[in-house]
């Protein structure tokens, strides 16, 4: 054999440019799915049994379109398992093949580059890494815009992005409709009647060969989180692609409007749900972004709509993606404020009495998945103000939801939502008090507390520990220009000592009981 082309499980793309240029009669593809790679972070089901089936459905795929895969498949039995972990098995396939040289796109984990690399190293078989082409933009490029600059701001490489890949821009180099991005009129949240006419999600029923991992799952990591009774996402590229048609005719034209506001029981809302199919490369980002400016062009969404969308993908996707590679290894240990708490017990099994927060929770256990403002201002706002260590939310992240990897997950979840980078990602932290849930959902109205409240037993947990973070943390924030209203209104409360006094012993409160999952 030439070359063995090893397939991660975020690679399934038979165009991938290291296919191409690979030759059927000579090289093969190596594939295998590793029990270690569900358990290092204690998984969702629905994950792993998302990674499995997507995994299996592509092996397959490579069989018909002619090539030779090695592949191995975990059953249900962990005596039959070749290996624990993916060098080990890797290890013992290259002694066996013999490859002249071995090839990988970059892993968009670099835990998991160095257990191949680790695995060549041991067989004594070079290891080629070539560089990704499912981004717009090259890592290399991604450095040479970061060069020189002392915060990185996503605003203006967004503009930069849509200036080089010609996105949404006029003959005159201008953004179209004049600006670049229309946040403004993005925030809406629904009136109290709540959303209406929202169109039904596509839901995909599993065929035989997801239904055959399912059914392993259920079995060999039946004390895992996450329940598997709504397995609905693409699996293939086929479905992939009917997702991406489904969200641009219906959702798309409601998705911008609305981006931030949530609902009780509406999990999905106008939210595309395409980032899991996107990040295991079932989708390229270029077939999204271009479908959505299409449906723009054509009259069928409006601009505020496709902008937002196009930003989410040209713009944040991307960047979190050059942050990652930029700061990796250092930026995984980063902890700006120092917070230490473990991860609550309720965030593996949504057992709390927070309203808003068993709703997202109940969106992450059923189907993996919650939306952005769900993670960003429920779920990833409620551990900040708990003072969760980061890393150990990022880790959170990445068993519970079917579209993380580690360098989307990473800074996102320790940059942008824990704010541990230190404003790399987001230039303050995204925390609110109760007041923040109350007007953009209408969890509150169905909660034992009350989010107006931040002392006594009926205050709100966030609305408390909104201002006990706020004042925890008061020497290293205090000079955030972004906080500058919410630090003048946390001066006026601090010269209340009673008050603070309160929220002080109010906080203890909720520590405690957080601690035993009594909240
Ligand atoms: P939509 O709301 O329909 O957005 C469209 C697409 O834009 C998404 O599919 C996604 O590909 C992209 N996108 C939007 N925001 C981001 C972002 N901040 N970073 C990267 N891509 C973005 N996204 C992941 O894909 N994987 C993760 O592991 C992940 N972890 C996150 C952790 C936290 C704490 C937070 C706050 C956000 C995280 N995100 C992550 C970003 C975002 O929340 C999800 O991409 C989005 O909710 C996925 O749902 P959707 O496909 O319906 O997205
Ligand atoms: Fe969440 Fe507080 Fe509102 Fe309850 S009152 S739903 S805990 S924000």
């Amino acid at each position: 054999m030439r070359r063995l082309i090893l397939v991660t499980g975020d690679q399934l793309d038979l165009d991938s440019q290291v296919l191409k240029r690979a030759d059927q009669g000579l090289d093969a593809v190596w594939m295998a799915e590793v029990a270690e790679e569900n358990t290092h972070v204690w998984c969702h089901k629905q994950r792993i049994a998302y990674f499995l089936a997507s995994m299996r459905h592509f092996r397959n795929s490579l069989n018909t379109a002619g090539w030779k895969v090695h592949y191995h498949e975990l059953t249900a039995n962990p005596r039959n398992d070749r290996g624990n972990s993916l060098a080990e098995i890797l290890t013992a396939d290259l002694r066996r093949l013999a490859p002249s040289q071995v090839v990988v796109v970059q892993p968009g984990d670099l835990r998991v580059q160095s257990a191949l690399q680790e695995a060549c190293d041991q067989a004594g078989v070079s290891l080629t890494v070539e560089s990704d082409d499912h981004f717009y933009c090259e890592l290399s490029d991604f450095k040479q815009w970061a060069k020189g600059k002392k915060n990185l701001v996503l605003e203006y490489f967004y503009r930069w992005m849509r200036k080089q890949h010609r996105v949404l821009i006029d003959e005159t180099d201008q953004p179209v409709g004049g600006d670049w991005n229309f946040d403004k009129d993005n925030r809406e949240s629904f009136s109290k009647s709540g959303p209406q006419n929202i169109a039904a999600a596509m839901l995909f029923k599993p065929d035989s060969v997801t239904q055959g991992v399912i059914d392993l799952v259920a079995t060999r990591f039946a004390d895992h989180p996450g329940s598997l009774d709504q397995f609905v996402l693409p699996v293939t590229r086929k479905d992939a692609l009917q997702l991406l048609q489904h969200f641009v005719a219906v959702h798309l034209p409601h998705f911008g409007t609305w981006q931030d506001a949530m609902w009780t029981d509406q999990h999905f809302l106008n939210h595309s749900r395409l980032s899991a199919a996107l990040n295991i490369k079932l989708l390229n980002p270029r077939e999204c972004v271009d479908a959505a400016i299409s449906a723009w062009r054509a009259g069928d969404a409006p601009l505020n709509s496709v902008e937002g969308f196009v930003r989410q993908i040209l713009g944040w996707r991307e960047f979190v993606r050059g942050v990652y590679f930029q700061f990796m290894p250092a930026y995984a240990s980063l902890n700006t404020l120092d917070q230490k708490r473990p991860v609550p017990s309720f965030f593996w099994d949504g057992r709390t009495d927070m309203n808003c927060v068993r709703h997202a929770m109940q969106n992450v256990l059923e189907h993996g998945y919650a939306h952005h403002i769900q993670r960003l201002m429920v779920l990833g706002n409620f551990a900040q103000l708990w003072g969760c260590d980061p890393y150990l939310f990022h880790e959170w992240h990445m068993a519970m939801y079917t579209d993380a990897i580690d360098w989307v997950s990473l800074p996102n979840a320790l940059g942008m939502s824990q704010f541990a980078d230190g404003g790399i990602v987001g230039t303050k932290p995204y925390c609110s008090s109760g007041n923040y849930i109350n007007k953009m959902s209408n969890y509150c109205q169905g909660c034992r507390y009350d989010y107006r409240r931040r002392t006594g037993s009926d205050a709100c947990p966030f609305t408390t520990l909104y201002w006990h973070f706020m004042d925890r943390h008061y020497d290293r924030l205090k000079d955030n220009g972004r906080l500058k209203f919410a630090m003048s209104n946390l001066r006026k409360l601090q010269s209340n000592s009673e008050e603070m006094r309160g929220i002080q012993l109010r906080a203890e409160e909720l520590f405690g009981g957080l601690e035993e999952g009594r909240v």
